[in-house]
């Protein structure tokens, strides 16, 4: 196919949405290999119909201030692609939402939930909303504003949203309780719940601990472990701070962590009562990185990342696009040996070219963080039973989900000529299962 035609469409159909062109981009990049031996494909326009959501909803989120002011807000749903199970995917409430960035995020979804092996489709949603500097009552009566809108188009057997960024417990709590009033009904319809309302253990620790499940077995094709390396980690929200954790378990030292506004520097490791510090700053007193560094006497730099730092290990636990080709550069100059994604496309493009033709191991985002949304379903999986899992039960079969994906990106991308590229071989274990449903499930 001429990619450079498919793209442009996708471009002039999507005006302005640079996330989600890069994002299809990579994926239809991916896949030509697929696509020259297999015809079928192409004639069914697979591609052309993973690209077009099955539904976009887009709605007002009117709130109130602590101080009576009124304020709007827009709220997204896209229910992307339902073809192997009902749309999942979180939300994220961010100022720097838009259309583009939910597209991007519900797009990598798709194939992210494939690669789980649960029957999951994807979809992702999230609002303009800033939660930072709000109190718990303007969060409150936002989430329910919200979901008061948002109630009517999801449920257990059609879309399940969870968290992401700005969405932790305490909102998915408010957008539970605002649900149940509204339906009448315990529906397993949000994941990520409270321990105690339906909840399932290691769900929070679930996508950083998956990253690192992942990097573990991309050492293990070269011989290497944790043990003894040194870590750089990006963010200090769910996925860096349970990251951190489990390096440290595994014998690694991780020596960084950021925010927005900068990031820290601990050459002794972000270990003990320094974690314990990170968990009650950021999930209960909802300050900056900086006073971590004021607390423990280390160096702090403002408006900075934290890629020029020597490690073994670098695991972006942030945002998309945050490690530039320079930065790249830097990182296996400084004898980095792996990467991997906690993050949703935390690497640019040109720099996961770059980690590619290096030779280092690369763990794409959709691939290395899989392991969250595959946790929120054993989640569904224990409400749709009534009975809950241990802690031990859930890690383990997290740790062989991420042990199965790895395996199965591995296999794809040695059968489609690019041993070794977890890129190509993600995406296209991720695509064929998916497109395989919609051949099947004829054209809808
Ligand atoms: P949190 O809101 O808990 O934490 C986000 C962290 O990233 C914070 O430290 C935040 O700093 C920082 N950050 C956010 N935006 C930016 C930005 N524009 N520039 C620099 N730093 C930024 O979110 P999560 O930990 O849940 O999510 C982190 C990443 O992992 C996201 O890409 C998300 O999509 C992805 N992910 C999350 C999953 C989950 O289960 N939670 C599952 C799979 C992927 P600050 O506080 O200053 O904003």
């Amino acid at each position: 196919m001429d990619i450079e035609e498919f793209m442009n469409n996708v471009i002039a159909r999507n005006p302005g949405e640079k996330e989600f062109h890069q994002a299809v981009k990579e994926v239809v990049e991916s896949v030509q290999p697929v696509l020259k031996k297999h015809p079928e494909y192409e004639n069914a326009k697979i591609l052309e119909r993973m690209v077009e959501p099955e539904r976009q909803i887009v709605f007002r989120v009117p709130w109130m201030d602590d101080n009576g002011e009124v304020h709007v807000n827009r709220g997204f749903r896209i229910e992307f692609n339902s073809a192997i199970g009902p749309y999942k995917g979180g939300l994220r409430f961010h100022p720097s939402v838009y259309i583009g960035i939910i597209k991007f995020l519900g797009f990598e979804q798709i194939f992210k939930n494939s690669l789980t092996g649960l029957p999951i489709g994807g979809g992702k949603g999230g609002c303009d909303f800033n939660p930072k500097g709000k109190s718990d009552m303007e969060v409150m009566r936002f989430c329910q504003s919200f979901m008061s809108e948002l109630f009517r188009h999801i449920g257990p057997n059609t879309d399940i949203p969870a968290g992401d960024i700005g969405v932790g417990g305490r909102e998915i709590g408010f957008m539970f309780g605002q649900y149940k009033k509204l339906k009448n009904s315990y529906d397993s319809v949000l994941t990520g719940k409270g321990l105690n309302w339906g909840g399932s253990l290691v769900r929070p620790e679930a996508t950083g601990y998956g990253a690192v499940y992942f990097a573990e077995e991309m050492l293990k094709t070269r011989n290497e472990a944790f043990e003894g390396k040194t870590v750089v980690v990006s963010g200090s929200g769910n996925v860096a701070q349970y990251a951190v954790q489990k390096v440290n378990q595994l014998g690694g030292k991780c020596v960084t962590l950021s925010d927005s506004s900068g990031y820290i520097h601990d050459p002794e490791g972000i270990t003990g009562e320094k974690w314990d510090f990170i968990m009650e700053l950021k999930n209960v007193k909802r300050g900056r990185i900086r006073e971590y560094a004021e607390k423990f006497g280390c160096e702090y730099f403002e408006g900075m990342r934290p890629w020029g730092i020597k490690c073994d290990v670098a695991l972006p636990c942030a945002t998309q696009n945050e490690i530039s080709l320079e930065e790249a550069k830097t990182l296996v100059a400084n004898g980095c040996i792996a990467v991997s994604e906690g993050a949703n496309m935390p690497t640019v493009p040109e720099a996961v070219d770059y980690f590619v033709e290096s030779k280092i191991l690369f763990g794409p985002a959709k691939a290395a963080n899989a392991g969250g949304v595959a946790t929120s379903a054993l989640e569904m999986a224990q409400n749709h039973v009534g009975i809950p899992w241990s802690f031990e039960k859930v890690d383990e079969e997290l740790h062989q989900i991420m042990i199965n994906i790895h395996k199965n990106s591995w296999d794809a991308a040695k059968k489609y000529g690019h041993e070794g590229n977890l890129v190509i071989g993600a995406n296209i274990a991720g695509f064929l299962k998916v497109a395989d449903s919609m051949l099947d499930q004829g054209l809808v």
